[in-house]
């Protein structure tokens, strides 16, 4: 998709082409061709036909010490040494000849014409001509030399032949955008009964969901033309040019109705107009054009914009109002059944072995995006081929989940004894925290091989279907699991160690959550206390309250997770026979199975 262009040269080396080619003629093509035009002659050659009249005009040039002279018709011009003649005035006048103060016409003055003026002006031409076909190659188009033109990526007839059943999983999003298919296909339906289609579609969710994709599969199904332009391609270097390619590409898209537009991340150009002082005034006037355009076509164009964004509270509400980007298409994380799809599909591209379980390879890599999915999928295949092998196997997809995950297994990570010890007990923590508890997820794996992610050891919990819903307690369980590992660490080593930062991140963010969001605390009932701010990026938080509540979510979230931190140690503590068994077979094994760890804990 992506060409490749040359370098650019600046424009400023062209100039200086031109210039040097200029300079080269003027001193040393002009004179030469001039000098070429004067016949040199002996002295006597020139009083010979001074005798017999045919002398025209003399010029006497003494510093160059010569003398200059024409026939009679002034047709050709002559040149002979100076010699010191003092009656050559005198023999001049006699022979009627003209004795000139002026220059002598050194040439035909049409020719000084032609190499003065029409030479360069051909030679310039020349070169812009040159110029003008090289930046067009380097675009790649006829329509590359007029500038602020947009460099829309059009796929006529969508030649990547994406369709909905590419897609996997989406099934809503699909369901949404298959009435799009059915207007582009036939809109006098839609016309006859006075409906008009929605003209914008915003795809909203995580990045590597499908957004993209989805697009173009609309595109492949109603094969139609796809214009494809990124948000950031419309702001760049030049003031005015982004509202230019809009305009342009609207243009384009209106003369190849019906096609469909795809900007992706919107919302380069979209965000919100706040008024601030040294707000992006090229970022405002490409949106300002793209709303005008949106106005200024009919419903029934056939022309469909769809864009893609993962911040669509950012966008401006003008945007999203009614008329213009009015249908919201939410493209979400895949389900668990999307993601076994998703598999699939990719598997389909790959060799794999035929009992691959896939239901559980999907139930492992639990919260991945599509992308990520295909990424597992790829790496499984890499991981066969390095291992010399001709298809690719469950363990290599249970493996690539885990890279994916974590990092890469660092072989030659050299852990201690004590260190390994220590690793050991903390994952049979968490784990044992988990099994006896009621509400969570069985263990699947758990490892004490180091990571390239920096991760000594983890254990792998996989939930058995779809979980849409937390309920409180399942939080609470979760965050004693988290405390879990260092809670093995202290009743058996009697310390703490750094190993657990990762576990103290995440169980003070859920309790922080479960107090400020989810309103699960005994004080502050159903107030919401913190905002989300980009639920698909990570989904960072902010307070919305004052420093007083502020401290007393604090001392709250503090209460809550050191609960949960006795509750796992009381579980350990009653199963401390287990868990120096666990432990030691962990220890000796490095890798163990939820079956194996569930058969030493029922023993
Ligand atoms: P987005 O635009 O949402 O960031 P893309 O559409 O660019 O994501 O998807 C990136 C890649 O992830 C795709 O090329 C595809 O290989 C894979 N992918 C994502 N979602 C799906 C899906 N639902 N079905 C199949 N492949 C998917």
């Amino acid at each position: 998709m992506n060409e490749v262009k040359s370098p650019k040269k600046p424009l400023i080396y062209y100039y200086g082409i031109v210039l040097l080619v200029l300079m080269v003629f003027n001193f040393l093509a002009m004179p030469w061709l001039a000098q070429r035009q004067i016949q040199a002659v002996d002295y006597n050659t020139f009083l010979t036909m001074l005798e017999d009249g045919d002398v025209g005009q003399i010029q006497l040039q003494e510093q160059e010490n010569r003398l200059l002279f024409t026939n009679k018709e002034q047709t050709a011009v002559y040149k002979t040494a100076l010699v010191g003649d003092p009656d050559l005035v005198e023999r001049a006048l006699d022979a009627g000849a003209s004795l000139s103060g002026e220059e002598i016409q050194q040439s035909d003055p049409l020719l000084s014409f032609l190499l003065t003026w029409v030479l360069p002006i051909v030679i310039f031409v020349a070169i812009g001509q040159y110029m003008a076909k090289r930046i067009m190659k380097n675009a790649g188009g006829p329509n590359a030399m007029t500038f602020g033109k947009s460099s829309a990526k059009v796929y006529v007839k969508s030649s990547e032949g994406i369709k909905f059943s590419d897609v996997a999983g989406e099934d809503e999003a699909k369901d949404n955008l298959k009435e799009i298919v059915e207007y582009l296909h036939d809109p006098k339906k839609y016309q006859e009964i006075g409906a008009s289609m929605p003209k914008g579609i915003l795809l909203v969710g995580p990045p590597g969901t499908g957004k993209t994709m989805l697009a173009k599969a609309v595109a492949g199904e109603a094969n139609v033309p796809f214009f494809s332009m990124s948000g950031s391609e419309f702001v760049e270097m030049f003031v005015g040019m982004g509202a230019s390619k809009v305009r342009d590409l609207f243009r384009q898209a209106k003369e190849k109705a019906p096609c469909i537009v795809f900007i992706d991340e919107i919302d380069a150009i979209g965000k919100k107009r706040d008024g601030q002082l040294g707000g992006n005034d090229e970022r405002e006037q490409t949106l300002n054009q793209l709303l005008t355009e949106m106005d200024g076509f009919e419903g029934n164009t056939g022309v469909i914009i769809l864009a893609a964004t993962n911040r669509p509270e950012s966008l401006d509400p003008a945007l999203t109002r009614p008329g213009r980007f009015d249908r919201r298409v939410p493209v979400e994380l895949p389900d668990l059944k999307g993601r076994e799809e998703i598999l699939k599909v990719h598997a389909k591209k790959i060799r794999v072995d035929e009992n691959v379980d896939f239901n559980k390879v999907a139930r492992m890599a639990s919260g991945a995006s599509g992308a990520e999915l295909a990424n597992i999928v790829n790496e499984a295949a890499l991981r066969a081929v390095r291992d010399g092998r001709r298809s690719a196997s469950q363990a290599d997809l249970e493996e690539s989940i885990e890279v994916v995950i974590a990092g890469y297994q660092k072989k030659n990570a050299i852990l201690t004894d004590e260190e390994k010890w220590t690793v050991a007990y903390h994952e049979i923590g968490h784990a044992l925290v988990a099994a006896m508890q009621n509400h969570s997820a069985p263990v699947q794996k758990i490892t004490i091989i180091p990571r390239t992610s920096g991760a000594l050891g983890y254990t792998m919990q996989v939930e058995e279907g779809n979980h849409y819903l937390m309920s409180q307690a399942e939080l609470e369980n979760k965050i004693a699991t988290l405390t879990g590992g260092r809670a093995a660490e202290e009743l058996v080593f009697h310390s703490a160690s750094t190993g657990a930062s990762n576990d103290i991140e995440q169980a003070t963010k859920l309790a922080r959550a479960m107090i400020a969001r989810y309103g699960m605390s005994k004080d502050f009932d159903m107030v919401a206390l913190e905002t989300v701010s980009n639920q698909y990026l990570g989904g960072d938080t902010s307070l919305a309250c004052s420093a007083e509540t502020a401290a007393a979510i604090d001392r709250q979230v503090i209460s809550l997770v050191k609960e949960q931190h006795a509750k796992a140690l009381q579980i350990l503590q009653d199963n401390q026979e287990k868990l120096h068994e666990l432990s030691k077979y962990l220890y000796e094994k490095e890798t163990i199975t939820g079956e194996e760890f569930m058969a030493i804990l029922n023993r």
